[in-house]
């Protein structure tokens, strides 16, 4: 039967042997439960309610064939066998239908560990070690792990393996000149630096058998300068097809490319056109991702024939359901992804943390935190309808509470209403509505334009009382604070008071980098123009250049403001930021002309400016506008006069601890409250 909104996303992919339910793929992502000592009893619960409602494929993450490739998890013998066949035998039971694949990653000259290997000993820029240079008998033992990995996945149970050769792991490290500087039989001309990663692909093929699924990742864009040229991707994705691959997945990075790829800013499905001028060339289907977080987006990639699969990673962690909703006609019911990363890749590559989802904390705790029907339901008040108030609200009415959501402003969302205004960070829209149709689906009985007071709280007799009334902005003591020249972040980003061409930022922690973002910006958001997010980054989709890279300057639109970011520690400002968009935000300002001062010691503001002393010496900054942004304080005014009245009630978000609060915490905090109450 034909699906009559998502017709393409729901046709089953024949590969002769087996067959694809539908073309939705939960694409590979390694989520630190690998290494955790009751992991794969989790990562089989993970896994299997993804499997339930209704993807058609799962990659799993990355699971190195050997000890050299990786740091933790691997998968060379049979007692590995038996941790691997809990999860494939979760999935089948959850679904026979739905496949379940194994990637293997050797991470070559990135794997944290000082046994690491690679094609030279070229390290990488973000690599822990120098790796040690592979001899002959390295080249085997290497491509031997490989087979007998692929093998083993086979006795685990698995449909198939995903070879990923992209994104500067071992099998990318061959391809490129940059980091294989061999003059031997695996290195020189591209038919020689190809030749491992097609003989791993060949062993690979002979030792998994011809009725599993074999599928493997290329970088069709590597975003380097020095990276492979558009008639190398050519040529190797055709090798690899000729040697018995079934699928080819495009992938769009190199990890160390200074070229956002996944981010926030990144506009949805940007990269996928590339996959299907690739398609054109090969007879095998193709998998394409980055950026995909909605089935519409999916669908429209389908139907312009950019591919044959469309890969859904970070947007099955934010809602395990999103194949079934879609299905159902329930879009609006749908937890978007907003690829924020803060839960999921910067757990990953910030020191090995197991990784979660900001808009749901449930990701890869799915046998932790659970919304069980409460037995004896309570009438819950909760006042403020930020992230916290609505994780809170929702989650309990979902479990039977009968719950009354107070917000004294007219719409929900608290901080996130300003979020949502800064270019680039147009996905939180997308929570708001997801919280939107929660409150609408659970029945929460929602009061805006309701300032709470205990006086009302105490009349209507809850049973509990949650204070999740949010932040005050931090208010530096300095002189001169109440000049006409200084203005608050909220009025800055709500554009209630006028921003100079000239402006100090007191503050650049997330606030302060948003507010210079804002304020720095011209022009249409890159994250809703792809022709922008391709100037503003130096991607050439259209002509191929090596690595999909101009290689010259890129071209960006700024404001015209002169900007200084200030802060007084002595650290390089931006060190807070996310571990994987970070540098993306500290680019963008420095073409823009930014400047970042660190080591400030504020004294007093006047008509002449921002009077400082940076690093000891006096430093006058000449500003028309002052823009505070120095943290947050708790908002606790209602949870004092509560207290002070008697009435019991918890404080939760940044009401309970305003320090370094983000919406991570309060979702997760919320969550697990609501789960318990
Ligand atoms: P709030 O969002 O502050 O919500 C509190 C709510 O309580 C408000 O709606 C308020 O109107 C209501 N309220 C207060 N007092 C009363 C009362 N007496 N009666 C009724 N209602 C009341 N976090 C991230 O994790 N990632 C980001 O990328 C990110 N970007 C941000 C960008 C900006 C510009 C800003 C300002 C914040 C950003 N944050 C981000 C931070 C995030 O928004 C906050 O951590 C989060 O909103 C805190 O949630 P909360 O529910 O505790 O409080
Ligand atoms: P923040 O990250 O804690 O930064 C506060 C800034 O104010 C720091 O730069 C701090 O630096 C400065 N400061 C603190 N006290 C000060 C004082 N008394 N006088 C002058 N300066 C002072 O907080 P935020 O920027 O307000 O952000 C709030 C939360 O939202 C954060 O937890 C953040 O993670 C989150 N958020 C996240 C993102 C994101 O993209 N992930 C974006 C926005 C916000 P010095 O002390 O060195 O001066
Ligand atoms: Fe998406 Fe952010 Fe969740 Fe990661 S943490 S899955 S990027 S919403």
């Amino acid at each position: 039967m034909i699906h009559h909104r998502y017709p393409l996303l729901f046709t089953p992919l024949d590969l002769g042997f087996t067959q694809l339910k539908n073309r939705a793929l939960m694409g590979s992502m390694h989520t630190g439960l690998e290494e955790a000592a009751d992991g794969f009893t989790r990562l089989a619960a993970y896994y299997a309610e993804r499997a339930r409602a209704g993807v058609g494929m799962i990659i799993t993450g990355g699971i190195p064939p050997n000890a050299e490739a990786g740091f933790g998890a691997q998968l060379t013998n049979e007692d590995e066998v038996a941790q691997h066949r809990m999860i494939t035998d979760a999935v089948h039971a959850a679904d026979p239908d739905v496949k379940i694949c194994m990637q293997i990653l050797h991470m070559g000259s990135l794997a944290p560990n000082p046994q690491c290997v690679a094609p030279s000993a070229v390290k990488s820029r973000i690599g822990a070690f120098k790796p040690h240079e592979l001899d002959d008998a390295g080249i085997e033992k290497q491509l031997a792990d490989f087979a007998h990995c692929a093998a083993l996945a086979r006795k685990a149970g698995y449909d198939g393996v995903e070879i990923i050769g992209s994104a500067g792991y071992l099998l990318s490290t061959f391809l490129v000149q940059r980091t294989n500087l061999r003059t031997d039989q695996w290195g020189g001309s591209f038919d020689n630096r190809m030749r491992f990663v097609v003989e791993a692909v060949r062993r690979v093929r002979q030792a998994l058998g011809n009725d599993r699924i074999l599928i493997f990742r290329i970088a069709a864009m590597d975003m380097l300068d020095e990276g492979m040229a558009w008639d190398e991707v050519v040529q190797l994705a055709q090798a690899v097809q000729a040697v018995g691959v079934n699928i080819i997945s495009t992938h769009f990075c190199w990890h160390e490319a200074p070229v956002p790829t996944i981010a926030t800013m990144v506009p949805r499905a940007a990269f996928t056109e590339v996959t299907g001028q690739l398609r054109k060339l090969l007879k095998v289907p193709m998998i394409t991702s980055n950026r995909i977080n909605m089935p519409a987006v999916a669908e429209a990639v389908l139907a312009r024939g950019d591919a044959d699969i469309v890969s859904m990673a970070r947007p099955m962690l934010a809602d395990p359901e999103l194949v079934r909703k879609a299905f159902e006609g329930r879009e609006d019911e749908i937890n978007t992804c907003i690829a924020c990363n803060q839960a999921c890749l910067d757990h990953t590559f910030g020191g090995h943390r197991q990784v979660s989802c900001l808009v749901n904390p449930r990701a890869c705790r799915e046998t932790l935190l659970n919304y069980p029907r409460a037995t004896s339901p309570k009438r819950i008040a909760v006042v403020g309808a930020g992230p916290a108030g609505l994780a809170y609200s929702t989650v309990a009415a979902q479990r039977g509470h009968n719950v009354t959501l107070f917000d004294a402003a007219a719409e929900i969302g608290g901080q996130f209403n300003l979020a949502k205004r800064i270019p680039g960070k147009e996905e939180f829209h997308e929570t708001l509505r997801y919280y939107r149709r929660m409150i609408d689906l659970h029945h929460v009985e929602l009061r805006l334009n309701t300032p709470v007071d205990a006086d009302l709280l105490k009349s209507a007799g809850f049973d509990e009382i949650i204070v999740a009334t949010g932040i005050e902005p931090r208010q530096p003591a300095l002189p001169g604070i109440d000049h006409p020249k200084v203005i608050g972040y909220i009025d800055a980003i709500r554009g209630r008071r006028p921003v100079g061409r000239r402006v100090a930022i007191i503050g650049a922690g997330g606030i302060g980098f948003d507010v210079a973002e804002l304020i720095s910006h011209a022009g249409p958001s890159a994250a809703l123009d792809r022709d922008v997010f391709a100037r503003e980054w130096g991607i050439d989709f259209k002509n191929h250049p090596r690595g999909g890279v101009t290689g010259v300057a890129p071209q960006v639109q700024s404001a015209g403001r002169t900007i200084t970011l200030l802060q007084r520690k002595t650290e390089p400002v931006g060190r807070s930021l996310g571990k994987t968009t970070g540098w993306t935000h500290r680019i963008m300002l420095n073409r823009r002309g930014v400047q970042m001062q660190n080591g400030v010691e504020y004294l007093r503001i006047d008509d002449a400016g921002l009077h400082t002393l940076v690093n000891g010496e006096p430093k006058l900054f000449e500003v028309d506008t002052v823009i505070v942004c120095a943290g947050q304080v708790p908002k606790r005014g209602l949870f004092d006069e509560l207290q002070a009245r008697g009435i019991e009630a918890k404080l939760l978000g940044g009401a309970f601890e305003a320090t370094e609060l983000d919406a991570k915490r309060a979702i997760e905090q919320a969550s697990f409250m609501a789960a318990a109450v």
